[in-house]
């Protein structure tokens, strides 16, 4: 039995490693309503209005919900959500401490009809950690959306990373008998280091400030309320949001792998958001591909969508 287990251990290590596809459906417009759901994990990054009727039988997949914060374009979709996806221990939703709305939300909701009674809500702050299956969890970073001390936790930003075992770099080219050897001598914690990879990160609604958060993310979903400065207009003063341009040239400075845009104010046509991104890879020297999930559309599986500079 031991023996079966190391040759299975070895053999996976030895295998090529199988990268693992994501397949995101989303939907995003600022102001209306904000869901990203991300299939073989079960999660879903925020709950606008018409998550359900958008994934319809596929809302059942969703286990864990992390919502940035409590405004109506990424919430509502839980008065559908919950009791649809309800069973034992799920859905588990979680939200910003200290934003008063989500127990509202959730004692009514519970009121409303029992079978909310099995949704799990949980407060979380600035750096919470929560697990996703064995091999993933979901950090959550507080962004500056909604004016709050520092300790206060009122609008967040998720980052989802995968752990990986890895064989030490002096074993890599070992042959699969001598590693078998080395496992039994050494035993399995001596050979292997622990890589953590950020796979996806997602900004919700949030200014643009401290780049350094995104680096090394492989893929990137920004919003970009804006295309061009609307400082001088009356557009929600005390929320901050991002700016096509801000974003690019951030995205430019940092290392990632792909960028997904969202949150596109439904002011704008499909043509003038593709313009301005083109205008703007050149501008800034963008090499990455870059997808955008447009006001008033649902993209199913958008890794696998054409990127708008390609
Ligand atoms: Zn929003």
């Amino acid at each position: 039995m031991g023996e079966h287990r190391n040759s299975n251990f070895i053999e996976k290590f030895i295998a090529l490693k199988k990268k693992m596809n994501l397949t995101i459906t989303a939907y995003s417009t600022g102001l209306f309503s904000t869901w990203i759901f991300i299939e073989e994990l079960g999660i879903l990054l925020d709950a606008g209005d018409g998550v359900s009727s958008g994934l319809l039988q596929k809302t059942r997949k969703i286990k864990q919900a992390f919502i940035t914060h409590p405004d109506r374009d990424h919430i509502m979709g839980l008065f559908q959500l919950n009791p649809l996806s309800a069973r034992e221990g799920y859905p588990k939703i979680y939200y910003p401490k200290d934003c008063g709305s989500f127990p509202y939300m959730r004692d009514f909701q519970r009121k409303f009809d029992v079978q909310n009674n099995f949704v799990e809500w949980n407060p979380i702050e600035n750096l919470s950690e929560i697990p996703v299956r064995k091999d993933f969890y979901v950090k959550a970073i507080r962004n500056e959306h909604i004016k709050a001390a520092p300790e206060i936790s009122k609008s967040l930003s998720y980052k989802l990373y995968e752990t990986k075992e890895k064989l030490k770099k002096e074993y890599v080219d070992l042959d699969k008998k001598t590693l078998q050897n080395l496992f039994q001598k050494k035993g399995k914690e001596n050979l292997v280091k622990t890589i953590e990879t950020n796979i996806l990160s997602y900004s919700g609604d949030t200014p643009v400030d401290d780049y350094e958060k995104w680096n090394g993310s492989k893929i990137l979903i920004h919003e970009a309320t804006f295309l061009e400065n609307f400082d001088d207009i009356k557009i929600n003063k005390e929320n901050k949001h991002s700016k096509l341009d801000e974003v690019l040239k951030m995205v430019s400075e940092i290392e990632i792998e792909q960028l997904i845009l969202c949150h596109f104010s439904s002011r704008y046509y499909k043509e003038d958001i593709d313009k301005n991104i083109l205008e703007l890879c050149k501008k800034y020297q963008i090499k990455i591909p870059i997808r955008v999930i447009y006001p008033g559309e649902i993209h199913r599986d958008i890794l696998n969508q054409k990127p708008v500079n390609y």
